[in-house]
């Protein structure tokens, strides 16, 4: 018996374009297709709408972002570029800590 034939996104590509050019295509996809966290509310419910445009099933927010992902290192650059003029005005909020407090619980048991 031959091996079964490997499925995935490039199923209905058969042996065209080259095997690189499919496992390129193959990793792309994959990205695109998972669903990805919101940056608004959390949940990990982000769908590409069109090409760099997101949207979250969860909350409806739609942003704009990667060709194929929601965020791009290109995109992080950009916004850290931005951020940085805005920080200068911006006054800094203290940070909270959340403090956690164990306590132990001994339970004496005679037998
Ligand atoms: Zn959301």
């Amino acid at each position: 018996m031959p091996k079964t034939k490997k499925v995935g996104p490039t199923r209905g590509l058969g042996p065209r374009y080259g095997a690189t050019v499919r496992k390129r295509y193959v990793k792309v996809i994959t990205e695109l297709k998972k669903p990805h966290r919101c940056p608004q509310c959390g949940f990990v419910r982000v769908k590409r709408v069109s090409v760099g445009v997101w949207s979250c099933k969860k909350c409806g927010f739609t942003f704009a972002g990667g060709a194929y992902t929601p965020s791009t290192k290109l995109g992080a650059v950009a916004k850290r570029a931005a951020k940085g003029s805005l920080a200068a005005a911006q006054a800094s909020a203290p940070a909270t800590e959340a403090e956690v407090e164990v306590t132990e619980e001994t339970s004496e048991e005679s037998e």
